[in-house]
């Protein structure tokens, strides 16, 4: 059995760059939980708990029941369900899987291939964040499902071509040059002798969302103004305005001068006529990523 292939093939229910990192999610869960107790079920009370913290955290701004992933991954083949009737998931009704005490479980073959391949376990991890998450969210998703990053940092070194560590690298430069080497949203410019520091090619259509290498789809970021941008605490709209969520809290002064007040500030253009990022990409991570509405822009008060 291919698990790599099988896992990379999950079934989505939605195609057209629309997020459904649901699956995903729940075997990353999965694989988290296997990491620390092999042989343990879940049950799906405790799943779905956990996973609609997940969702909440790391899926798509709206919301979605996590009883479809533990009822439906079932026929992927690489999960299994089971109730207090016998084998087999009741239904993806939240009502049915709580009362029939579902719990549910890598499949049996998935857990032996993992026990005899000790590499497995960070090939599936980093397959599922480079499949469905930008870079800047891997160490945090990690973090959460309880998963050791080092394996899978490990296991990318294998899989990422030469081709596509190139590719990175003439894209952060490209971009990088294109914005003078500043924060698109806050101007930040550090360098460390004549190196750049803290600066970062963003993609605003994930690259996993089959998003270009391009400046038309890519924006110079500091490192913290590419982490909100990705987790969508920042946004831009149409006129390329940057757009702050009013689900983003932070009460001192740092949050209030490096997040509230870029609120309706105009995000800066790539120099020399270079292209700009294009209306359907920023369309994209308004749908896909920004969460919650935008605040408007004015004075901002905190302690
Ligand atoms: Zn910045």
């Amino acid at each position: 059995m291919d698990w790599v292939e099988r896992v990379r093939t999950l079934r989505q229910w939605s195609g057209n760059g629309v997020r459904a990192p649901h699956k995903p999610l729940l075997m990353l869960y999965a694989l988290g939980r296997f990491q620390q107790a092999p042989e343990q079920d879940l049950r799906y009370t405790e799943v779905e708990r956990d996973l609609k913290d997940l969702l909440r955290d790391f899926g798509p701004p709206r919301t979605s029941s996590p009883s479809y992933p533990f009822h439906h991954l079932e026929s992927d083949g690489v999960w299994e369900v089971r109730t207090d009737h016998g084998h087999g998931s009741p239904g993806s009704t939240v009502g049915v899987l709580r009362s029939s005490g579902a719990r549910g479980q890598l499949a049996p073959e998935l857990r032996s291939a993992l026990a005899t391949d000790p590499l497995l376990l960070g090939r599936l991890t980093q397959l599922l964040l480079d499949t469905h998450f930008p870079p800047s969210l891997h160490a945090d998703i990690a973090a959460a499902v309880r998963l050791d990053l080092e394996d899978a940092e490990e296991a990318r070194r294998v899989t990422v071509s030469v081709r596509d560590r190139r590719r990175a690298a003439e894209l952060r430069r490209e971009v990088l040059s294109a914005y003078a080497y500043r924060c698109a949203f806050c101007g930040f410019d550090g360098a460390i002798g004549r190196v750049p520091v803290g600066l970062e090619a963003a993609h605003v259509r994930w690259w996993a969302f089959r998003g270009a290498n391009s400046l038309h789809n890519a924006l110079c970021l500091c490192s913290l103004h590419h982490r909100l941008f990705d987790r969508g605490v920042l946004g831009l709209d149409p006129a390329r305005r940057i757009r702050v969520s009013d689900r983003f809290t932070g009460r001192g002064r740092a949050a209030r001068d490096q997040v509230l007040e870029l609120a309706g500030r105009g995000a800066e253009e790539p120099r020399h006529g270079g292209e700009p990022i294009a209306p359907e990409n920023i369309a994209w991570h308004s749908e896909q990523v920004f969460r919650g509405e935008a605040r408007t822009a004015g004075p901002v008060a905190t302690n």
